[in-house]
């Protein structure tokens, strides 16, 4: 399952994961989970990790703009392994 790194809300798939932060968090102040920068909405966070050119926050970014094409070219799934994968309870 995949954790929200925002409220903690569980889900089975990546992409309802996505489709959740963007409905239920686009305008709040999110803290990115790479490295504890602030911002004050989603947009400015996509933003952040656009611009952020590590793999880490590239991963944060394709997943933010669910944006599979891109998923391939980094090892992107080790990443939210680290950041959202949590053990089914
Ligand atoms: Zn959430
Ligand atoms: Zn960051």
């Amino acid at each position: 399952m995949y954790k929200c790194f925002i409220c903690g809300e569980k889900f089975l798939r990546l992409n309802d994961l996505t489709r959740h932060i963007w409905k239920y968090h686009r305008d709040e102040s999110v803290i990115c989970p790479v490295c504890g920068f602030k911002s004050k909405n989603l947009w400015g966070l996509e933003y952040h990790c656009s611009v952020r050119k590590d793999e880490e926050h590239q991963a944060i970014f394709v997943l933010l703009r669910r944006n599979s094409r891109n998923i391939t070219k980094i090892p992107i799934l080790r990443y939210f392994k680290k950041y959202f994968e949590v053990k089914n309870e």
